[in-house]
């Protein structure tokens, strides 16, 4: 075995977590996020996985590519839209939705001379101030779109929250009102809500029209995007098991120091294991001592600063530890979000971190 750091991706999981947001949206549309490969697990594995989603949506063009190449013949939408005017050709040939959110993308469209539609969903910046057209020019930029002849006229009209994770704070509320108010009267359906958004403002599924798309990612992943609680908290299964093995236990004296610039100091004699992951393959360095880490079925934890290749463990919970022994670094007991709280980042970013040295295996149950 070339390598012992082992993605494993529940498909099982990742389906049942899509059936667990179609019992929440009611008759909305499902457009199942997969974008940065699928958030790490794996973008064709995903989608195939998630057959069931009425779209997927991807950040670039090259990734519509991937889908169309793999066989998915499923609406696909590239949620940044064209990069430049020769996009175009690309999205009518692999029939790519794209979303529109800049003038510039707009000229483009005006002097297409291609004849065939185009799907558009146009995006509106109600308060994120990243993506999208002021509230203000909205109409006026629909009725442009409306006018092109090769833009099919089934427009979706979007827009993305930038903080629908704080439940208590009203900067959602306030989203939700602008867009209400830029697009009234305008027909077409609406997509607000992203996993967040979904859990935590019900409202931003009664838009007017009654038609809407749930832009969904975490949580088809089993992952939370709210702060302190994890994707199992929220009732939805982690699709993520990073294992590895240990590879080494050795008794280290009282006072020794472990690791690189020794920063993990042994509080007593006691064996410490090495495992054979670290920040290449995509475990995050900034982990710092104490993060748990399961041995078998026993808690360990990180002692120590973690290398490239290994990390180093305090196993003085597990004395029955041997080389060989599986150890998982999250998933399943051991929900990802604790480490990323750990190691001051989100369980996204982990999940996306995955180097290509890691073998993915798929789990189907
Ligand atoms: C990433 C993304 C989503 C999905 O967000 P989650 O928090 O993973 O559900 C939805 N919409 C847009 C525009 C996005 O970029």
């Amino acid at each position: 075995m070339s390598r012992a750091a082992v993605a494993t991706i529940h498909l099982g999981a990742l389906r049942r977590n899509l059936a667990r947001v179609r019992e929440r949206v009611g008759a909305a549309k499902v457009m199942a996020v997969v974008k940065a490969d699928g958030y790490g697990h794996g973008l064709e594995r995903v989608a195939r996985a998630l057959g069931d989603a009425d779209a997927f949506g991807v950040a670039a063009l090259g990734d519509g590519l991937r889908l169309r190449a793999a066989g998915i013949a499923k609406r696909i939408v590239v949620l940044s839209g064209p990069d430049e005017a020769g996009d175009l050709a690309e999205f009518r040939r692999l029939d790519l939705d794209a979303v529109i959110h800049h003038e510039s993308q707009l000229r483009w469209l005006e002097t297409d001379r291609d004849p065939r539609a185009l799907h558009a969903w146009l995006k509106i910046d109600t308060g994120m101030h990243r993506l999208g057209f002021a509230p203000d020019v909205a109409r006026a930029v629909h009725a442009r779109l409306l006018a092109l002849t090769n833009v099919d006229p089934d427009i979706v009209l979007m827009t993305h929250f930038a903080a629908s994770d704080e439940f208590e704070a009203p900067a959602t509320l306030a989203q939700i009102g602008a867009f209400d108010a830029a697009v009234r009267d305008v027909p077409g359906a609406r997509s607000l809500s992203n996993s967040a958004g979904l859990l935590g403002w019900p409202q931003a599924l009664n838009t007017e029209s009654g038609q809407n798309w749930i832009r969904v990612g975490g949580l088809l992943y089993g992952l939370s995007a709210i702060d302190g609680k994890t994707g199992a908290d929220l009732g939805f299964e982690p699709a993520m098991t990073l294992s590895t093995k240990l590879i080494a236990v050795n008794r280290v004296r009282r006072g020794a120091r472990v690791g690189y610039a020794g920063a993990y100091e042994c509080p007593e004699d006691m064996d410490i294991g090495v495992a054979a992951i670290g920040y290449g393959d995509g475990y995050p360095r900034s982990a710092p001592s104490g993060t748990p880490v399961l041995v078998g079925s026993q808690r360990a934890a990180i002692a120590g600063r973690v290398s490239m290749d290994l990390i180093t463990l305090d196993l003085r919970n597990v004395p029955t530890a041997n080389i060989g022994d599986r150890v998982v670094l999250w998933g399943g007991e051991l929900p990802v979000e604790t480490i990323a709280a750990q190691a001051g980042t989100i369980s996204y970013d982990l999940t996306c971190g995955m180097t290509k040295r890691v073998l993915f295996v798929e789990d189907d149950a």
